[in-house]
């Protein structure tokens, strides 16, 4: 008979922007910036992400999208390389997230898929400092203070690292 484990994590949710930081709002707006900077032509999900580095720099990206679906990137991976190959020194500490849909509108769900958490993980497992979620949609925002949360369990460097077993 095993034993049951529990994993339970708690975030912050906002009505609206003018509740958060200044540095919070201008990440968003980055982010919604990027959004429409997106090549989507297939899903029409037109997404936007922009990282904020420990010095106070932005560095945003949106989803680029592939005839060869596969080839396609999303937003998070897209502004985090950027930021990693162009400021490698500088961690990640923030990255905020947005969507725009066919009509418009912000999307009412936004939520970093599972490569773009394995990706988030990896810098801050290497830098070890926390990366904060920020996830902008139509009616909500939401705050998730670090990746870990948002995968837990996770395959990370850690786990290439440990001793082999004992024979
Ligand atoms: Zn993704």
């Amino acid at each position: 008979m095993g034993v049951t484990k529990n994993i339970s994590f708690s975030y912050l949710e906002f009505e609206n922007a003018d509740e958060l930081p200044a540095s919070d709002r201008e990440l968003i707006s980055t982010a919604l910036n990027a959004a429409g900077l997106a090549y989507a032509p297939y899903s029409k999900f037109r997404v936007g992400a922009a990282v904020r580095l420990e010095s106070g720099r932005m560095v945003h990206g949106s989803n680029v999208e592939n005839a060869a679906f596969p080839s396609g990137t999303c937003a998070e991976r897209t502004a985090l390389a950027a930021a990693v190959s162009n400021f490698p020194d500088d961690s990640p500490v923030a990255i905020a997230i947005t969507a725009i849909t066919e009509n418009g509108d912000i999307a009412e769900s936004v939520s970093p898929c599972g490569n773009c958490r394995q990706v988030i993980a990896e810098e801050e497992t290497r830098r070890g400092k926390q990366i904060r979620i920020i996830l902008c949609m139509k009616k909500k925002i939401r705050v998730i203070e670090s990746i870990s949360l948002l995968l837990p369990l996770q395959f990370n460097m850690n786990s290439l690292r440990q001793d082999p077993p004992s024979q």
